[in-house]
């Protein structure tokens, strides 16, 4: 296939890379960095998309998304694809949908879960909102840029599926590690705590194969001075949509509400850009009540 690949940081590149590799063709444009291997370089966002079968763009925010569509979509051919991989609100993720298909395009929204690591490896998760249609035609992309691609519904679905997600991890890692906090102040070891609540009703992903404390459980960015991994601000960015999606949409998030503040915290007044989301540990170790 022809691929307009637009946004090539720390994800879009080597997204755009591992399908270079399996013999796409890949036109790439990003207004600061560079191509990656096998990927060629257009001058435009619009000359990328121009010839492509599908457009595939990894970008910041939604703001952003919507100036790229607004100069992307005028520009492809009637029947491709534009997919956007970043996470998003859904109100943008809805509106670009809807432009996309009043210009004759198919149109998903697809974020990924599975971070810098997963799209090195090809092994993302992608969350997909669209039409049949136009996941049946990006589908084989996917499948080399990830290990599983779950059709989740209409445009908009993929997002709220990423930030649902996401809200329930921000949630557990708090929960995780203000309890390995108490532990720590009720002389309970750390270790002792990981054996029991890994194989107890506390467990999830975020003890288990995420633990936030040093030197227990599996390696996880605890063990690498709680360098990323998945910094703290871009939890921070996916409790804000969430809580903006919740918002529009009447619903009743309290934990979600409190994690975002607690991130905010965290990233605005303590130190923690740059930092691993898992640092809330030490955060918290720090503390006391009061
Ligand atoms: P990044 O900042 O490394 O990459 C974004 C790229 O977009 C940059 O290279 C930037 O120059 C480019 N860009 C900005 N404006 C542009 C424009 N108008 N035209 C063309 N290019 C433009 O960010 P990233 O870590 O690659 O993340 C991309 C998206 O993926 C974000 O939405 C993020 O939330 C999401 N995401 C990131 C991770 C992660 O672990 N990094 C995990 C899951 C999802």
């Amino acid at each position: 296939m022809k691929i307009g690949f637009i946004g090539l940081g720390n994800m879009g590149a080597p997204m755009a890379a591992n399908l270079a590799e399996a013999g796409h063709q890949v036109l790439g444009y990003d207004t600061a960095a560079p191509e990656p291997d096998g990927v060629s370089a257009a001058a435009s966002a619009a000359e990328a998309a121009a010839d492509a079968d599908v457009v595939i763009t990894m970008l910041p925010n939604g703001k952003i998304l919507r100036s790229v569509a607004d100069q992307v979509i005028p520009a492809m051919r009637a029947g491709a694809v534009f997919c956007d991989c970043s996470t998003v609100d859904v109100d943008s993720a809805r509106a670009v949908a809807e432009q996309a298909r009043n210009a004759g395009l198919g149109a998903l929204d697809a974020p990924v879960s599975g971070g810098i690591g997963g799209a090195q490896g090809g092994t993302l998760t992608f969350m997909v909102g669209g039409d049949d249609a136009a996941f049946a035609t990006v589908k084989p992309l996917f499948d080399i840029m990830g290990q599983k691609a779950v059709h989740c519904g209409a445009a908009g679905a993929g997002q709220a599926a990423k930030i649902c997600n996401n809200m329930i991890l921000g949630v557990t890692m708090i929960a995780t590690c203000e309890a390995f906090a108490l532990a720590d102040k009720l002389g309970l070891d750390r270790q002792k705590m990981f054996d029991v609540v890994s194989t107890s009703s506390g467990y999830s992903w975020s003890m288990n194969a995420y633990c936030p404390a040093p030197g227990v459980g599996p390696t996880s960015p605890a063990d690498n001075d709680y360098r990323p991994g998945f910094a703290a601000e871009l939890m921070l960015k996916d409790l804000r949509l969430a809580q903006a999606a919740a918002e529009g949409a009447d619903a009743d998030t309290p934990m979600g509400a409190l994690a975002m503040q607690l991130y905010r915290s965290f990233v605005e007044e303590e130190g923690g850009t740059g930092r691993d989301f898992s640092a809330m540990l030490p955060r918290f170790a720090e503390k006391s009540r009061g």
